[in-house]
């Protein structure tokens, strides 16, 4: 009848490469993704079944709703449940609604799930045209009532469900970072979405916690049963659904050498990474969640350099409190003392979204009201974080950054929230350290053009390559259409980076890369040859980036570099350069 009814064969479906790694396992189908159905017919004699499922899907929704009202009304009280009222209207009352719906499926003999996306998708349309904040808040609801009738039609699992019980790879339309924050990840163990980048931060997430993914796969959610057998390889971007033997066979082979390639590195974790011509550079890690920090130092880290503190306002359902803060902080601080620990000021907005802060519906979320914008027209929610950090900062080596920064205004109010922040601590007779370090990301063109006028005001800086890329071409990070485009070997951006580099020697800062860049052995050359000396990665990358930087010199690097700037586009570029690292070590690559 629909999607989930696919060819019953061996099915091969490509996507990015996110997370490296093989896994074979049962699909779990979290979200189809409504929207993202195509228009699908079915055969004249069809239509009355179809018209039954709808009915059954209907009723079956009305059914849930009534019980997450209930449910609500006992634990937040009668105001807070009547959200669900306007739900309970469509589904057991909009008779103009099932009409549509009805009329696809009669007179266009649309599938059920078919007529349902595409009705409700003009709802969202027409709720999206009227100016009122109120109908383009309701454009959530309406997406949550046609998930829910689709589920029902397809026969999918109950709710969308983020806690395993058992070993499980996720197939989804999209996962949000909420959604891969709450996830259960002792049982989760290979994930694979149809939407998503290279950088999006579910790809981020599904990396630092090692498990095998793929995203921009554009309809493997429509390929693929539930409780079908699927493999994810990570490596190579793609995902095999329903293996024959001899392919079942090849990649329990793969997934074994993995494991060896993977304890292999691991023996480098007490070595330096230092150049064969004596040159020490420092490998930091990236972390989402306190206890990373652990992982980070197992994976032979010189400090986090970035903690990306977003993640605390993603999983509950209010703000995290000071002392919830202070908490999160010390959980980290202790596991990489006396090694440096940068915590970067809350980053939400764009595709960062939790309960806290909800998707207002900006036309264009990346260039909207996101991450130090966000927290500037915020300042008690920005004060709390800042409290929270200072009074970390008395307990060891913990550095501030702010996200995002495009003016010197802009970087001189976050100063002064965290001067006010100072002013009150002192006042309450709270200790912190007065000379904490504080460091910017560069990740606008705007930031690194003027990097000359930011260094006189910050002690580091840290080049944040995942946006860098995408403001600089103009290319969303997390949109799979563009993902040929979104690549840092453009020309224009490494000739940004040559150019906040050389900024930060001459002006006495220091400067590390803390984008996905820094930790893609395709890059280590060109940013070693480029001047870079801090690096800062998903921790899992550390031992391969050591061993890359560990078989080179800095001159070698250094010619590397030159010769990668002698070419006119991102192609020449990337070829190059995997070419010369393959020549190096061709296991990386
Ligand atoms: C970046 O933009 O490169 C970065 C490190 O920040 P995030 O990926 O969290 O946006
Ligand atoms: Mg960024």
């Amino acid at each position: 009848m629909d999607g989930n009814q696919a060819s019953r064969s061996m099915d091969i479906v490509k996507g990015i490469a996110v997370s490296p790694g093989v896994v074979i396992g049962e699909a779990v189908i979290l979200d189809r993704g409504a929207h993202h159905l195509k228009r699908r017919y079915v055969e004249p004699g069809e239509a009355d079944g179809e018209l039954q499922v709808l009915e059954t899907a209907f009723k079956a929704s009305l059914e849930e709703v009534r019980t997450l009202r209930r449910a609500a009304t006992e634990q937040l009280g009668d105001e807070t449940a009547a959200i669900f009222d306007w739900h309970m209207g469509v589904l057991g009352k909009d008779r103009h609604l099932r009409q549509q719906i009805e009329d696809l499926i009669r007179e266009e003999r649309m599938s059920a799930a078919a007529a349902v996306s595409q009705v409700m998708h003009g709802y969202k349309e027409r709720f999206l045209k009227m100016k009122d904040p109120i109908f383009v808040e309701r454009t959530e609801d309406v997406r949550d009532v046609e998930q829910r009738l689709i589920r029902n039609l397809l026969g999918d699992q109950a709710e969308v469900e983020t806690r395993f019980e058992k070993p499980s790879i996720i197939l989804s339309y999209d996962l949000t970072p909420s959604q891969t924050a709450q996830m259960n990840t002792d049982y989760v163990v290979g994930l694979a979405t149809d939407v998503g980048g290279l950088t999006s931060h579910m790809a981020i997430i599904a990396h630092s916690l090692h498990i095998p993914a793929v995203v921009g796969l554009g309809s493997v959610t429509s390929k693929v049963k539930a409780g079908d057998t699927v493999i994810i390889d990570g490596t190579h971007g793609l995902v095999i659904c329903r293996p024959n033997e001899s392919t079942l066979a090849r990649y329990r082979e793969e997934a074994e050498k993995f494991r060896v390639f993977e304890l292999s590195l691991k023996q480098l974790r007490d070595l330096p990474a230092v150049t064969r011509d004596g040159v020490e550079v420092s490998l930091l890690g990236n972390i989402e969640f306190p206890s990373e920090a652990r992982t980070c130092m197992e994976n032979g880290a010189d400090g986090v350099g970035l903690y990306r503190t977003e993640y605390l306002y993603l999983r509950g359902n209010k703000e995290p409190s000071e002392e919830e803060h202070i908490e999160a902080y010390t959980t980290a601080l202790e596991a990489c003392d006396p090694k440096p620990l940068t915590i970067r000021t809350m980053d939400l907005g764009a595709d960062k979204y939790g309960p806290l802060r909800g998707a207002e519906s900006e036309r264009n979320p990346f260039l909207g009201l996101r991450s130090i914008r966000y927290c500037l027209q915020n300042l008690d929610l920005f004060k709390t974080q800042l409290r929270a950090i200072l009074r970390v900062s008395r307990l060891g080596n913990v550095r501030v950054m702010f996200p995002l920064i495009i003016s010197l205004m802009e970087l001189r109010q976050a100063k002064m929230a965290l001067g006010d922040a100072m002013e009150d601590l002192e006042e309450e007779g709270l200790e912190f350290n007065r000379s904490i370090e504080i460091g910017m990301m560069i990740e606008t063109p705007a930031a690194a053009l003027l990097a000359r006028q930011f260094a006189k005001e910050v002690d580091f800086f840290s080049i944040g390559t995942n946006d860098l890329v995408q403001y600089t071409l103009a290319v969303d990070r997390s949109n799979q259409r563009v993902a040929t485009s979104y690549t840092p070997s453009h020309p224009a951006v490494i000739r940004l980076v040559r150019d906040v580099l050389r900024t930060a020697v001459r002006m006495e800062v220091s400067c590390g890369v803390c984008g996905e860049m820094a930790g893609e052995p395709v890059y280590t050359l060109l940013l070693l040859g480029l001047g870079l000396r801090q690096f800062s990665m998903v921790p899992g990358n550390i031992p391969q980036i050591k061993k890359l930087i560990r078989s080179t010199t800095v001159k070698h690097a250094e010619r590397v570099a030159a010769r990668a700037l002698s070419f006119d586009t991102d192609r020449q570029v990337r070829n190059y350069l995997r070419d010369e690292t393959a020549r190096l070590l061709p296991e990386v690559l």
